[in-house]
């Protein structure tokens, strides 16, 4: 089978949020936002922990994407990164929106990787 796009990845997940959403009861006040992680980049740093880049989806009456970087070294000083999206409607081009901020945390954590000296957690 032929591997499917990260474009296509978040569609078909979107779809999927979007269909679980909809099947929660009939009123708004009976439904619950959505969520779900695409993994889009890792990154290990010299002192083997990992720098992971998600994007987050939560839907709730349309899709809300957020880009994610997160470094998992033990006591690292600055593990985070986060660009966050209004709301879009659910047949947006979620990937193509989330482009650019896709590309800035991917560069935020290969930068990361390459400086951060933080231990992996449980590492002796
Ligand atoms: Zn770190």
């Amino acid at each position: 089978m032929a591997r499917r796009t990260f474009a296509e990845t978040v569609a078909g997940e979107v779809g999927c949020l979007r269909e679980m959403y909809n099947r929660q009861g009939n009123g708004f006040a009976e439904k619950k936002a959505k969520h779900s992680v695409v993994q889009a980049g890792l990154f290990q740093t010299a002192a083997d922990a990992r720098v992971y880049v998600g994007l987050e989806l939560t839907y709730d009456m349309g899709i809300k994407p957020t880009v994610k970087a997160l470094c998992d070294g033990f006591g690292c000083a600055d593990p985070r990164f986060e660009r966050s999206r209004g709301r879009l409607s659910s047949d947006a081009d979620v990937a193509e929106y989330v482009k650019d901020d896709l590309a800035e945390a991917r560069k935020w954590a290969q930068a990361h990787a390459e400086s951060c000296l933080a231990m992996p957690e449980g590492a002796e």
